[in-house]
């Protein structure tokens, strides 16, 4: 068998890292053709391409693109606003674990060039769903969630033949470090609270969505676009009502499918996502190196809860819009990368972070999600509008 071709997209990421140590430990099975990254981090990216050793290296930012160039002589580097995305001719699999919209372009060339694409960057997903959806019919496309919710749902979903049969999805979701606490004990949190995750090691940015369950929110959209509808040779005609969530504080159950029959199917290991990563490169098959193996003797309980949507509106918000459609996906994820940066600068409180949303969608147009370019000028206006808002946040309280 000869090794499966990978590029990693966001190489210098969480997930870009992760990716890595799997292809380290299955060896001769996988071969890395190149790694790129926005650029923000050149010198990991150097160090990258020299211990492993690709052909092609990938750098979004044009000047941190001549730094590595200099630095690596004997590969070939690009540089510039395609450059991630032109990886996608350079492999079988390419993995996009490049963080936020910024990742719809390697989305959208990995499946229009009749590839494997091993998505961790759901944002491309959920803002552009209908764009997407239509490039995975290109020829030999194929999309295999690298979220560990929807890797889940993937593997239990080959439970049945009959896409009929399938009565709803179950995400779980960890609730995050502030699960059980009331909007008033929220208040006041700090950045270093939000980026405390308890079970799950994650950049950023997807450990304060987590803080807030937006991340949640945002992975039902991404679910209905996988496996949701419309109904055919990817989705099973589920609606939003039949995408429910389950807060899990342990995340040893990384989701279920509940059949017309009453059984559930779920998935189960120890929170690593090498497990999906590795899942997402090797699927129909499975890898050799056990991630997140479960010692049952040492396990004990695990528990379940309704998610708390007074304290935690995100998730709501998530609901609502993936139920308006359209280009309101694509908003929400906009209006809540502004409101995270802002979060994470100490610009705004946490509880601030669900009001720029809020009021950001309160000025949603409507508009389709027709094409790239729509999806791009959605993206654009939720932010400018977020944007706008956080001007108004600088007076404490002005939007109370
Ligand atoms: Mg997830």
């Amino acid at each position: 068998m000869s090794a499966t071709r990978v590029a990693l997209a966001g190489s210098t990421g969480s997930i870009g890292t992760q990716a890595l140590d799997v292809l380290v430990a299955e060896g001769d099975r996988f071969e890395l053709t190149a790694i790129g990254a926005t650029g923000r981090n050149p010198e990991s990216l150097i160090e990258q391409a020299r211990s492993h050793r690709p052909k092609v290296v990938a750098v979004a930012d044009e000047a941190a693109a001549r730094t590595v160039a200099d630095a690596l002589p004997e590969c070939e580097v690009r540089g510039g606003g395609e450059a991630l995305a032109s990886l996608a001719t350079e492999a079988d699999v390419v993995v996009n674990g490049v963080v936020g919209f910024a990742g719809l372009s390697v989305t959208l060339a990995t499946l229009e060039a009749g590839r494997r694409l091993a998505l961790a960057n759901k944002e491309s997903l959920i803002a552009a769903g209908p764009v997407v959806q239509r490039a995975r019919r290109t020829p030999g496309a194929e999309l295999v969630p690298v979220d560990s919710e929807h890797g889940a749902i993937h593997q239990c979903l080959r439970a049945t033949d009959n896409k009929g049969r399938v009565e709803r999805l179950l995400l779980t979701a960890s609730g995050g470090p502030f699960r059980g606490r009331t909007a008033a004990e929220l208040a006041g949190v700090t950045v270093e609270q939000a980026l405390a995750h308890p079970t799950w090691s994650m950049g950023p940015k997807i450990t304060v969505d987590s803080s807030t369950l937006m991340n949640k929110g945002l992975e039902v959209i991404e679910a209905h676009e996988l496996f949701g509808e419309p109904a055919g040779e990817h989705g099973y005609g589920l609606g939003f009502d039949r995408i429910d969530v389950v807060v899990h504080p342990q995340s040893i159950v990384h989701s279920m499918v509940e059949f017309t029959d009453a059984s559930t199917i779920a998935q189960l290991s120890t929170p690593d996502m090498r497990l999906p990563i590795g899942y997402a490169l090797a699927w129909p098959d499975r890898i050799g190196t056990p991630f997140g193996r479960i010692d049952w003797t040492t396990l004990g309980r695990l528990d379940f809860e309704p998610p708390d949507l007074d304290t935690f509106p995100c998730l709501r918000l998530a609901y609502e819009a993936g139920r308006t459609g359209g280009t309101a996906p694509a908003w929400i994820s906009g209006a809540n990368e502004v409101a995270v940066d802002a979060f994470l600068q100490g610009r705004i409180r946490w509880a601030d972070i669900s009001r720029v949303i809020a009021a950001t969608l309160d000025a949603h147009d409507g508009a389709p999600a027709a094409d790239a370019e729509a999806v791009v000028a959605a993206d654009a206006a939720a932010r400018r509008v977020a944007t706008d808002l956080l001007d108004r946040f600088d007076t404490p309280g002005a939007l109370s």
